[in-house]
């Protein structure tokens, strides 16, 4: 694993929160995506070798709508850059992690993406993230 490339936080309402989180972070979100498969727009922000993501539903039913309303708002998932996905991938789940998608997929930023099951990784959901290039 390269570093963390950015924590993911759940929220209601990113058109309130984007400003909080400038003011918090004092820094500008300098990029809003969707990410019409997983039922979600994200806000970033760049702090330091790492980011903050913003997750907001797009619609009932989506997995952020339902953590939201399981556990509220608040840390959603951490995310670990790494060289190559579908080694670590092979290498995670040799190890007896769990991951919640088989192969990579295009997740927001320009990052090939895959999860582990939080019941794997002491309750955290984590992120393997790799650039695409
Ligand atoms: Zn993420």
């Amino acid at each position: 694993m390269l570093r963390i490339e950015h924590l993911g936080i759940a929220v209601k309402d990113l058109a309130a929160s984007i400003p909080l989180f400038e003011q918090l972070l004092n820094t500008p979100c300098y990029k809003t995506e969707t990410v019409e498969s997983e039922g979600v727009n994200t806000a970033f922000f760049n702090i330091g070798e790492s980011k903050v993501e913003l997750l907001e539903a797009t619609k009932e039913g989506s997995p952020i709508e339902k953590f939201i309303s399981k556990k509220g708002e608040g840390i959603h998932h951490l995310a670990f850059e790494v060289e190559n996905i579908e080694a670590e991938m092979k290498r995670l789940a040799a190890l007896g992690f769990e991951l919640l998608n088989e192969a990579p997929k295009k997740g927001a930023d320009n990052k090939l993406v895959c999860f582990l099951h939080p019941k794997t990784t002491n309750g955290m959901l984590v992120e393997l993230c790799q650039e695409i290039r």
